[in-house]
């Protein structure tokens, strides 16, 4: 073992003690720190035994433990927990020393901790991990932002230790400044509340409409994984089908209320401040809103009817219309994404690398998938793209896609069928694709009641009218 470790790590809990794991893994000396002292002796007596991992039992010895400039990775507690250890840290290191917060973070805290650090003479990084506690161990996506004099010294240890690609290109790459890490972390997770949502209304769709088995649909989703729709989420969903207790699919054992830890309710409300049409994620977060209602739903469900689904068609060609709709849908999610985190750049001065962070998530993280590939490909063909919407390649997707997209949607609609998701990502890209929508009414109601004045298209941009619309005084 190295006289001095390349870096510490606070916070002995899964996430801490599975990356301090990985690190030792790839030849790294780490110096594992918590604050309840237990848990380091059991650690150094336990998992960490025989590797390049020591223990320290107070601040003053993790700091001198570690070679300069000093590294040290916080993986406690998001919120309070992230500024306690910060200011006890902060007395014992010397400039130029960096330190690593790697919980789920709200990214305006990374902002504000970048700022506050560098203006101690300290580095700051703030770094989304993703993949959870397997991932942590063997290879999560890491998406680090804050003080970019800081990567030149962690570069090395996190693309060792982060998920690789088919051609070992590391899920890891640095994002940007401040909170930028964070900032991405968070759309990623919001992308995974919307992937997961479209999934689960496929398995609805298919379930009470088209009326299959688990088993049934167990072959729909290992089929579909083996296409373009192949992803972490449709293999375990493929695998969760499959999965029996007592001979019965435990899945339907489940209780129908959806948990939340907030980072898509973050990832919408960040799209409303920045006024971009997140649609689908935002339907995702009230998709699980609604699932939360368990009680209401039930007495509501004896007073309100609607139509019994039956369907009488081809189920083998709807479930390939239920595919299309799956794949055009998360094309939208991933533009509407895309369109926030390159809004929440020009507002933060941040030079994100949107093909860059394509292949961050390509590995190691729950949205992983090979659809990512052409996202990264999208943006080499045109790194100014304004929307995913309009790369060739997608273009051609939605074309292909739109038409079972279409008949998914209103059979749903027509058989009582909830698609919060599905239904508007396809009412977002029909707003999209249309030149002209209803907003000349809305101009004028506006004005009609509140002269907030109007536009002409027959006029210049920029001159503004108003109507006296009653022809009252
Ligand atoms: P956690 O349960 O979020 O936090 C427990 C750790 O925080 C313990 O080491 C605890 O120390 C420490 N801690 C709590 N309050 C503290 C304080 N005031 N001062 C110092 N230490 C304090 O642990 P986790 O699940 O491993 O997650 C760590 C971070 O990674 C979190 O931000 C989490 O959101 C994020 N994350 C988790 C996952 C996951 O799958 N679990 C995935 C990605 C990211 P004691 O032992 O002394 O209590």
């Amino acid at each position: 073992m190295k006289e001095l470790s390349d870096i510490g790590l606070v916070g002995l809990a899964v996430m801490g003690e599975n990356l301090i794991l990985n690190m030792a893994s790839k030849g790294f000396t780490v110096t594992a720190y918590n604050r309840s002292a237990e848990k380091v002796e059991k650690f150094i007596e336990g998992r960490a035994k025989g590797k390049t991992i020591r223990g320290a039992f107070s601040i003053e010895e993790l700091v001198s433990s570690l070679a300069a400039p000093r590294k040290i990775m916080l993986m406690v507690k998001a919120g309070q927990a992230v500024d306690d250890m910060i200011e006890q840290l902060i007395p014992h290191l010397d400039k130029g020393d960096i330190i690593i917060d790697g919980g789920n973070t709200h990214f305006p805290d990374s902002n504000r901790r970048t700022k506050y650090l560098e203006s101690k003479g300290l580095l700051y990084i703030g770094t989304g991990v993703s993949g959870g506690e397997e991932g942590a161990l063997t290879g999560p996506s890491i998406m680090p932002g804050g003080s970019t004099a800081a990567w030149s010294a962690v570069k090395d240890i996190f693309q060792s230790i982060s998920a690789k690609v088919e051609d070992g290109t590391p899920c890891c790459d640095w994002v940007g400044e401040d909170g930028a890490g964070h900032f991405v972390k968070m759309v990623h997770n919001g992308i995974e509340y919307g992937d997961m949502q479209l999934i689960c209304e496929a398995y609805q769709i298919m379930k009470e409409l088209l009326g299959l088995s688990a088993d049934e649909m167990h072959e729909v989703f290992k089929d579909w994984n083996e296409g373009e729709l192949d992803s972490y989420l449709i293999e375990i969903t493929r695998d969760i089908l499959a999965f029996k207790e007592d001979g019965e699919p435990l899945v339907e054992k489940i209780l129908d209320t959806a948990g939340q830890k907030g980072t898509g309710k973050w990832t919408a409300v960040s799209a409303l401040e920045e006024g971009v049409p997140l649609t689908l994620i935002g339907e995702a977060v009230f998709a699980r809103c609604l699932s939360a209602q368990k009680d209401e739903r039930v007495a509501a469900s004896k007073i309100l009817s609607g139509p019994k689904p039956a369907f009488e068609g081809d189920k083998k060609a709807f479930i390939e219309d239920i595919r299309q709709a799956l794949l055009a849908s998360k094309i939208v999610s991933y533009a509407q994404g895309y369109v926030l985190m390159r809004e929440a750049a020009k507002a933060s001065g941040w030079d994100l690398n949107y093909g860059g962070i394509a292949l961050m998530w390509r590995g190691g993280c729950i949205i992983r998938s090979t659809f990512l590939n052409k996202i990264k490909d999208a943006f080499d063909r045109n790194p100014e793209l304004t929307n995913l919407l309009v790369d060739d390649y997608f273009v051609e997707k939605m074309m292909a896609a739109q038409a079972g997209w279409r008949r998914v949607v209103a059979t749903a609609a027509m058989n009582g069928v909830p698609t919060p998701t599905l239904t508007s990502a396809l009412s977002y890209f029909d707003g999209y694709r249309h030149a002209r929508l209803p907003a000349n009414l809305l101009q004028a109601q506006r004005d009609y009641f509140g002269a907030h004045t109007y536009e002409r298209i027959d006029r210049e941009r920029g001159e503004f009218f108003h109507t006296n619309w009653t022809g009252r005084g």
